[in-house]
């Protein structure tokens, strides 16, 4: 027998999303005809001046430590950013730290602000990260499950019934991951209040934010009035909106003591991210000729939201799914098929996978097993290919009975 491993690591289990993207990907090396529509990642190229600007850092010799907090000219940058995308409300470049993409983000600010017996409401189905995060900070994560009714979104009076005196924490994440539902900013700014009434602090999750179907970007907490945001943390990053998963950058805008924690805790684990990916996000951040192709990704992105709910209403009109207005996942249930025992999301996904080769994130991932996550991150080509296979496969479910 091993020697035990920390108590830090007693709820640790490793990435479901990313754990099938790899399996998806070992089995297209090995040759099987497989279709990928598991992975939360972007098919496009990261944009060109963004890889030159990179490839210039690297030959102007940006090649040692960088500032633990970031770069200054990308501090900057993303604070511009933040701030044009908010109507122009000032952002300070010393309250954000640029990390190791946003999960690091997200982990240096639970890790800074949450403790053993804090509880963490996390609004659900939620991306899988969220409740591990809260765990390695030996707080509590506390589903909190969103209305059907209402896109899984959660409003003032569900999150109120699960918080008790414990809570410290909120994670929010709009345009939503795993569901594609976006919080209207009435949404937001009644949960803002609520929060900052029970001084719990908010960590709204807008890395999807770009990622949006209805005008503009959507909502974020930075479109609120700032006697809401004494305590609300702001996570952002570049690898969504720019197709930039490999290079992992992300960034927190916090409160200043805050702000100062999350550099201090980043210059004992990391010294900072990537330092030549840092002055290539400068070009994401801030190049027009980039904001042009985050323009036509994002069109792309709703054309294939489009194709995918044109297809489910024809092709499968019973099956319930979450009108996807952000991001670029689709969230459908499974729990109605077939007219004996319905079959889970994760015997959904192994059968779908084994038997037509496409693979999907089952619901258990994200805290709901009757859910399945399609990523429309992939060509309109290969989308369409797996809609066909993933119908005929609907199909073998013998007369459903709700669907
Ligand atoms: N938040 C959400 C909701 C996500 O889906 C992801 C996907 N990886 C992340 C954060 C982390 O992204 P990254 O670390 O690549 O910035
Ligand atoms: N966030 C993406 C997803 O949900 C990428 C994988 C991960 O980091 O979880 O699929």
């Amino acid at each position: 027998m091993p020697d035990p491993l920390s108590p830090n690591l007693r709820y640790l289990s490793s990435s479901a999303t990313v754990a099938i993207s790899t399996e998806a990907k070992r089995r297209k090396a090995a040759g099987e005809d497989v279709i990928d529509l598991g992975a939360g990642e972007p098919d496009f190229a990261t944009p060109g001046p963004v890889c030159q600007a990179g490839i210039e850092a690297i030959n102007a010799g940006k090649t040692g430590y960088p500032p633990n907090a970031g770069v200054a000219e990308l501090r900057r940058a993303i604070a511009t950013n933040l701030s044009e995308l908010s109507d122009g409300r000032p952002v300070d470049p010393d309250r954000i730290v640029v990390s190791t993409g946003s999960k690091q983000a997200l982990f240096n600010t639970c890790f800074a602000l949450f403790g053993p017996k804090d509880k963490v409401l996390i609004p659900s189905p939620a991306w899988v990260s969220y409740p591990q995060i809260v765990h390695l900070a030996r707080a509590e994560p506390v589903p909190v499950m969103g209305d059907e009714e209402w896109g899984l979104k959660v409003g003032v009076s569900d999150l109120d019934a699960q918080a008790d005196g414990l809570a410290r924490g909120l994670i929010l994440c709009s345009p939503c991951n795993p569901t594609g539902a976006v919080y209207t900013r009435p949404e937001l700014e009644a949960i803002a209040g609520w929060a900052h009434e029970r001084k719990i602090w908010v960590i709204s999750d807008e890395i999807y934010r770009r990622i949006h179907f209805g005008p503009g970007s959507a909502p974020s907490f930075l479109d609120l009035p700032d006697e809401l945001l004494e305590r609300v943390v702001i996570i952002t990053g570049a690898s969504k909106a720019y197709a930039m998963t490999g290079w992992r950058i992300g960034a927190v805008l916090a409160p200043p003591h805050l702000t100062a924690a999350i550099a201090a805790l980043q210059s004992h684990t990391t010294t900072g991210a990537n330092h030549p990916a840092q002055w290539a996000a400068i070009a994401a951040f801030s190049d027009e000729r980039v904001e042009q192709e985050v323009g036509t990704m994002v069109e792309a992105f709703r054309a294939r939201r489009d194709l995918l709910t044109q297809r489910f209403r024809t092709s499968a009109p019973g099956v319930e799914y979450v009108e996807p207005h952000g991001a670029f996942y689709f969230f459908f249930r499974v729990d109605g098929l077939g007219a004996g025992a319905p079959p889970t999301g994760t015997e959904f996904c192994t059968r779908l996978l084994e038997e037509a080769g496409v693979a999907l994130v089952p619901g258990e991932a994200f805290g709901d097993d009757r859910w399945v996550r399609l990523s429309y991150a992939a060509s309109e080509k290969d989308l369409e290919r797996a809609l066909d296979r993933m119908f005929a496969f609907l199909h073998t479910f013998e007369s459903p009975s709700h669907v």
